[in-house]
Formats: structure tokens, C-alpha cells, sequence
């Protein structure tokens, strides 16, 4: 009997048709994919993303160099070298982040007593080479000064949680 039965769908292309139905069902249906890098999906507020250091709105620098970051950081993958200006404040004359070895555990964010460092919105910072992953603070305050607006949007947002 199955064999007839097996016989009966070969002939009548069976498992065709019930593929063939099976893609026009989904033709219809609204596309669960993304055109990446087109179209991009939503992000946590809380998503860990590439290392931003902050300003506030005047432009000062917002590190007061306390290295609790450095110190919390369980992967050493924060360095920095800090001196006292004329006017008595601390500042950094160093800030490197080795981001080989970090592990965006987001420990430093959660110690910086000013929102000075944070993981910011941007996963899009892939290298051709080692060396570029090694970040200094120029480019960590580059990257705050590029990404601020969402970054101070997801601290916001964010902060009735806490
Ligand atoms: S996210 Fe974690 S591993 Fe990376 S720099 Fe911050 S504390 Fe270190
Ligand atoms: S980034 Fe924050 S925790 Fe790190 S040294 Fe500066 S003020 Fe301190």
C-alpha cells in the first residue's frame, strides 16, 4: 500500500507542489529579514557597543582621570596617565584603550562617577589590521563627539531602571 501511495505522489509531484505552496505562503507574508547594511534592526539602549570618551556640552572633557575604569577593567585593556592643570583638576594626558582585549563587559561605564566613558550605539568598527583597534584618546573623544546625541538619548533612557 505504500508503495502505491509513494508511486501515486511521484506522479502528481507531490513534494513539488507542497514546497511550491509553502514559498507562495511566505511570498505574501512581510519579510522577517533585513537588507543590511541598508536597513538595520533596533539597538538596546543598553547595547555595548564601540568605547566613546564624553564631553560635556561647553566641550570640557568630562574624565576627572580618577582611573576607577583602568582599575575595574577586568581585562587591563585600559591605560592611563593622568596630571594636575593650573587650575587644580585632574586630567588625562593618556587614555588608551586596547580593544583586542576588551571584552565589552561595560564594567568601565558602570564605574565612571561623570558618564565620562561609555560603550556607545556603534558595532561597526571592524579593522583591516590589529594596530587600528588600538585606541587612544584622541579617538575615543573623536568617537563621543560623533556619537553624543544617542548616547546621552540611551543614558535617558536608561536611567529610570537604575
Ligand atoms: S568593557 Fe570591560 S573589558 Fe572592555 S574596557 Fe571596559 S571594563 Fe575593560
Ligand atoms: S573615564 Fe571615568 S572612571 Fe575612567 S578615569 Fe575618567 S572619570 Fe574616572
Amino acid at each position: 500500500m505504500n508503495y502505491i501511495i509513494k508511486q501515486i505522489k511521484s506522479f502528481v509531484l507531490y513534494e513539488l507542489v507542497k514546497g511550491m505552496s509553502l514559498t507562495l505562503r511566505y511570498f505574501f507574508k512581510p519579510k522577517v529579514t533585513l537588507n543590511y547594511p541598508n536597513e538595520k534592526g533596533p539597538l538596546s539602549p543598553r547595547f555595548r557597543g564601540e568605547h566613546a570618551l564624553r564631553r560635556y556640552p561647553n566641550g570640557e572633557e568630562r574624565c576627572i582621570a580618577c582611573k576607577l575604569c583602568e582599575a575595574v577593567c577586568p581585562a587591563q585593556a585600559i591605560t592611563i596617565e593622568a596630571e594636575e592643570k593650573t587650575d587644580g583638576s585632574r586630567r588625562t594626558t593618556r587614555y588608551d584603550i586596547d580593544m583586542t582585549k576588551c571584552i565589552y563587559c561595560g564594567l568601565c561605564q558602570e564605574a565612571c562617577p561623570v558618564d565620562a566613558i561609555v560603550e556607545g550605539p556603534n558595532f561597526e568598527f571592524a579593522t583591516e589590521t590589529r594596530a587600528e583597534l588600538l585606541y587612544d584618546k584622541e579617538k575615543l573623544l573623536k568617537n563621543g563627539d560623533i556619537w553624543e546625541k544617542q548616547i546621552s538619548d540611551n543614558i535617558k533612557a536608561d536611567r529610570k531602571f537604575r
